[in-house]
């Protein structure tokens, strides 16, 4: 079962997340069908944007969208603060060459746009706040780079982020997967600063641990090196989406009578997907004659 920790560190001026999101990545990438490239940068930005949506207050919603030029067109993807993650990309088919070191190349599909950060706060209990918008340049492509950047220029927190999806050649085409978000909150001492970031570039691969059977609380060691960190909280995390055969009938049934009535006679049916998760919901003619009654 994957698994988010937060911990913290250098008497509480180092905040540390971080999670195995193995279950998550193999989910989003089966139900999105997506080539082993888009695989790796779904599952990265679903792994991101899960940490950094784990630091958010209850019933708030937080988007991380990549807007790009590149052949995947776009990735987004949105989590809330009770460990539950969803995502899509434009194009999920989209797989060039892997780079000359035998690596996915991730920042070859993304290519140049913007990294944007959107937080909604009580969206998830009906409220709908002006968004609080945040939005970088795309500086590496790569994603976890990206992640650092937006959090040390937009929101003035130094950050390190190591995000990593392992695949393999047999179902569930995803190994591994998993992150870890370090943030240098007020006061935190310069010399741990350049030990944690020294101690991050040189991580070994993160996935290969999780392969291996790491939990997240061995992520943070192995990024954090010898600085010591206490575990405050500990919680399942999962691919979830809001979507459900009721919220397609109400959409259905928003569009009016002389829709849905034209519907039932030209198309014997209606066929609604959701793009958050690919989901397809099937309404049969006599679905569409019992919302026309219920909405009569
Ligand atoms: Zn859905």
């Amino acid at each position: 079962m994957d698994r988010l920790i937060h911990a913290t560190a250098a008497d509480g001026t180092v905040r540390v997340i971080s999670a195995v999101t193995t279950g998550i990545v193999a989910e989003a990438t089966r139900r999105h069908g997506t080539s082993p490239t888009v695989s790796a940068a779904l599952g990265r930005m679903l792994t991101g944007t899960l940490l950094l949506g784990s630091t958010i207050k209850e019933f708030d919603r937080l988007t991380v969208k990549i807007d790009c030029s590149g052949e995947v067109g776009g990735i987004t993807a949105e989590a809330t603060n009770r460990g539950t993650v969803r995502g899509f990309v434009k194009n999920p088919i989209a797989e060039p060459p892997p780079k000359p070191n035998g690596k996915f190349d991730v920042s070859g599909i993304v290519g140049e746009g913007n990294f944007v950060v959107i937080r909604e706060a009580g969206s998830e209990i009906g409220f709908r706040p002006e968004p609080y918008v945040g939005s970088v340049p795309i500086v590496s492509g790569e994603i976890a780079e990206d992640f650092a950047y937006y959090l040390a220029k937009s929101e003035q927190i130094p950050s390190a982020v190591l995000l990593g999806v392992l695949l393999q050649n047999t179902e569930p085409f995803v190994a591994a997967s998993g992150g870890v978000l370090i943030q240098m909150m007020p006061g935190a001492n310069d010399h741990i600063v350049t030990m944690i970031e020294d101690t991050v570039s040189r991580s070994p691969h993160v996935t290969e641990m999780v392969k291996e059977g790491a939990g997240p609380e061995d992520l943070a060691r192995v990024a954090l090196g010898v600085v010591h960190f206490e575990v405050l909280e500990e919680k399942p995390v999962s691919f979830a989406c809001t979507c459900s055969l009721e919220k397609a009938s109400a959409m259905i049934a928003a569009l009016g009578g002389a829709e849905v009535q034209s519907m039932i006679e030209e198309e014997s049916g209606a066929v609604m997907n959701c793009g958050f998760c690919n989901e397809t919901f099937s309404l049969a003619t006599s679905d569409l004659e019992n919302i026309l009654e219920e909405n009569r």
